[in-house]
């Protein structure tokens, strides 16, 4: 599914690009602002990821950071998500960080 994305056979709205990732708005939104960022390299999950993903791991936080910024939502604050497993919800099984913002958001997570 992300892979399609990433090929361009799926429209998406691009708000990052860059070597190493992509980051675009999720199409479900569940939050006034809510975007994606995933790594060009495929990892199904964040359980598969290796020693050898660090550096690619940090920069999809980084970049999150810096989209959120941005857009103009990092001052009230943001949350960063990845669901790990289907278990914890995750249904495209292509690693990415979810980021919401702009409403309060609970705590616990449901
Ligand atoms: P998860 O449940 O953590 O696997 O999250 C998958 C996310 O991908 C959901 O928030 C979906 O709304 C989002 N999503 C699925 N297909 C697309 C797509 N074609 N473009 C943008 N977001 C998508």
């Amino acid at each position: 599914m992300f892979a399609r994305i990433l090929r361009g056979e799926i429209p998406a709205e691009v708000l990052h690009e860059d070597e190493h990732c992509l980051a675009f708005l999720d199409v479900t939104p569940q939050a006034p602002t809510h975007f994606l960022v995933i790594p060009k390299r495929e990892i199904a999950t964040l359980s598969d990821a290796t020693p050898q993903d660090e550096g690619l791991l940090g920069h999809l936080l980084v970049t999150a950071a810096n989209v959120a910024k941005q857009l103009g939502v990092d001052e009230d604050g943001s949350r960063i998500v990845i669901n790990n497993g289907a278990g914890a919800g995750q249904t495209v099984f292509h690693l990415h960080v979810h980021v919401l913002a702009g409403r309060t958001l609970a705590w616990p997570p449901g």
